[in-house]
C-alpha cells in the first residue's frame, strides 16, 4: 500500500510536469506564430514564459510538499507498527511472569520465605514497570488530545528533585547528585516527576552494566538548568533531535536488546514545551549522554 502510494505519486507527478512543459511549449509556439502573422512584438511570449515559470515553480513546490508529507506518514506508520509490536511484547512479558509467580505461590504455600519474598519482589518490579508504561501511554494520549492541564505552583525545586531521586534510588541504583539548595520556580510537580523519572529510567537502561548516573540542578543567568547524565552508549549526532519524536527508537526491533516503546522522550519534550521549558541532548566527556533541561 505504501509502495503503491509512492509509485502513484511519482507517476502522477511526472505526468503533470511533462504535460505542463508540453502545453507551455505549444503555447509559446502559437504565440510565436501569431506574433509573426500579426506583425506584433514578442511581449506575449515573454509573458507566457514568465508566468509559466512562476506556475512551474509553484507546481514543483506543491509536489515537493506532498512528497514530504507522504514520506512523513510512511515513517510514522512504520514507527507506529514498531510501537504496537513492542507494547504487545512488553505487556505480555510482565503479565506472564506475574501469573507464573502467583501460580507458584498458590501451589507451594510452604515455600521457603526467602524464595517467597524474592518472587513477590520480582512481581512487584514487573507491576511497577507495567504501571509506568501504562502511565506513559495515558500521558501521551492526553498530550495528543490536548487533555492535559498543568497545575503550576511555586515549588522548591531542589527539594522536589531530591525527593524524586531518593524515591528512584530505592528501586534502582545510587545517583551522584549535585543539587544547589533552595532553587524555586513555578512548576507542575507531576510534569517534573514524569520528566525526571523517564530520563533516569533511560539512563539506567542504556548505561550498561556499570551504570553511573548523575543529576545536577543549578541556576545560571536567570535560567534553571536540570541535567541527567549517564556513562552509556551515547546518542549519534543524527539521532539527537529524532529521539524526541513519537515512537522513535534507535536501531531495529530484531537487534534491539532494551525494552521500550519510543514514547518516553516524546512525552518529556512535549511536557516541557507545554510547560515552557526545553530539552537537548549532548555528548558526555568520556562517553554517554547528558540530557539538559532549561526552565525559565
Ligand atoms: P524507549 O522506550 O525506546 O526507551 P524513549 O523515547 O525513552 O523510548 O527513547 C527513544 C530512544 O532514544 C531509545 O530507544 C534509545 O535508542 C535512545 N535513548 C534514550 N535515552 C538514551 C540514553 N540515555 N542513552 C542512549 N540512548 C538513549
Amino acid at each position: 500500500m505504501k509502495n503503491q502510494t509512492t509509485i502513484f505519486f511519482y507517476v502522477l507527478s511526472t505526468y503533470v510536469v511533462l504535460q505542463f512543459l508540453w502545453w507551455g511549449f505549444h503555447l509559446i509556439e502559437l504565440s510565436n506564430e501569431l506574433a509573426v502573422q500579426n506583425n506584433t512584438n514578442k511581449s506575449r511570449i515573454f509573458m507566457v514564459i514568465g508566468e509559466g515559470s512562476v506556475f512551474f515553480l509553484i507546481l514543483l513546490l506543491g509536489l515537493w510538499k506532498i512528497r514530504t508529507s507522504i514520506q512523513k506518514d510512511i515513517q510514522l506508520s512504520q514507527r507506529q507498527s514498531n510501537f504496537l509490536l513492542s507494547v504487545t511484547h512488553e505487556l505480555k512479558t510482565p503479565l506472564a511472569s506475574n501469573k507464573l509467580y502467583l501460580q507458584t505461590l498458590l501451589k507451594h504455600q510452604n515455600l521457603d520465605p526467602n524464595k517467597q519474598e524474592k518472587m513477590l519482589k520480582e512481581a512487584l518490579n514487573s507491576s511497577n514497570r507495567l504501571e509506568s508504561m501504562i502511565e506513559n501511554i495515558l500521558t501521551a494520549t492526553r498530550l495528543d488530545n490536548h487533555k492535559l492541564e498543568l497545575v503550576k505552583a511555586m515549588t522548591n525545586l531542589s527539594d522536589e528533585v531530591n525527593r524524586v531521586c531518593q524515591k528512584w534510588e530505592i528501586e534502582h541504583i545510587k545517583i551522584e547528585k549535585s543539587i544547589t539548595s533552595n532553587i524555586s520556580a513555578m512548576v507542575d510537580v507531576f510534569v517534573l516527576e514524569t520528566v525526571l523519572v523517564n530520563l533516569l529510567d533511560n539512563s539506567l537502561k542504556y548505561a550498561g552494566k556499570e551504570a553511573q548516573i548523575s543529576v545536577s540542578l543549578q541556576e545560571k543567568d536567570g535560567e534553571i538548568l536540570l541535567s541527567v547524565a549517564d556513562n552509556g552508549v551515547g546518542i549519534p549526532d543524527k539521532f539527537k533531535k529524532e529521539i524526541f519524536k513519537k515512537f522513535t527508537r534507535i536501531g531495529n526491533e530484531e537487534t534491539r536488546t532494551q525494552k521500550g516503546t519510543g514514547l518516553g522522550l516524546y512525552i518529556v519534550s512535549e511536557l516541557l514545551s507545554f510547560h515552557g521549558g526545553e530539552i537537548e541532548v549532548k555528548d558526555r566527556t568520556g562517553g554517554g549522554s547528558i540530557f539538559e533541561i532549561r526552565l525559565s
